[in-house]
């Protein structure tokens, strides 16, 4: 398998862990205008859990798919919740896409990134304008692969895609909630962005902070 490809997949599920630690209280209080507040201590769980279980597959010599399909299913099984779930389908989806064998090129992750986001809306059933994390995910797919089919190099590519999810996940602020816990709550979500696609972001900048180093 290729360690290198390996060690950057485990030096983005860090970059994630502490992301995701610096904002959790935040994440909890965005959840809160309107749906339970638990998606700051999901996401923490899930990526805490995901961490450790990737550097157990490094030290066992997994290559970078392998790796992904540990950190998702400790994601799924720790985190709870429907965001915990659908990480899970994020990080298989990229790591079947990803492989064990070879550094994956750009356009190679930006197909895993395709795969993640039908992957999503396939098992949430979420279009985009719903209010979800799909409103964060699917314009950075599509910003991936647009500058990866300019000839972009991935980091740039996934620096340019990190920015168009963080406006993304920012719009969602005007959008009303049409699925999950939210959905009841609609009108009292206006003015506030959805936690899960603010979650998004906030890991796809970090992950490019992992690819850059
Ligand atoms: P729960 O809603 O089970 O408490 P979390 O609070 O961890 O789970 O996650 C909530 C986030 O999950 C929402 O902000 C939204 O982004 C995302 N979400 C909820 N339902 C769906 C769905 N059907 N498809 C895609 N994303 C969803
Ligand atoms: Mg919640
Ligand atoms: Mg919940």
């Amino acid at each position: 398998p290729s360690r290198a490809a390996a060690r950057t997949a485990l030096a983005a599920l860090e970059a994630i862990e502490t992301t995701i630690r610096a904002h959790a209280e935040e994440l909890g209080r965005i959840d809160a205008v309107a749906g339970d507040g638990d998606h700051g201590i999901g996401m923490r769980r899930g990526s805490e859990a995901a961490h450790v279980a990737a550097r157990q597959a490094l030290e066992r010599g997994a290559g970078a798919g392998t790796l992904l399909h540990h950190a998702a299913d400790a994601w799924a099984d720790r985190a709870g919740g429907t965001s915990g779930a659908l990480w899970g389908v994020i990080l298989r989806a990229l790591g079947t896409a990803l492989g064990d064998t070879e550094r994956p090129d750009a356009h190679a992750v930006s197909v895993g990134v395709d795969a993640a986001a039908d992957g999503v809306m396939r098992l949430g059933k979420a279009e985009t304008g719903d209010k979800t994390m799909v409103d964060a995910l699917v314009p950075f797919a599509d910003a991936l692969s647009e500058a990866v089919g300019q000839g972009a190099p991935l980091t740039a590519a996934w620096d340019t895609a990190a920015t168009a999810a963080d406006a993304a996940a920012k719009a969602t602020a005007e959008l009303l909630p049409r699925l999950g816990r939210a959905r009841p709550h609609a009108e009292k979500s206006l003015g506030t962005p959805d936690a899960g696609a603010v979650s998004l972001a906030l890991i796809v900048r970090a992950v490019h902070g992992a690819l850059a180093a």
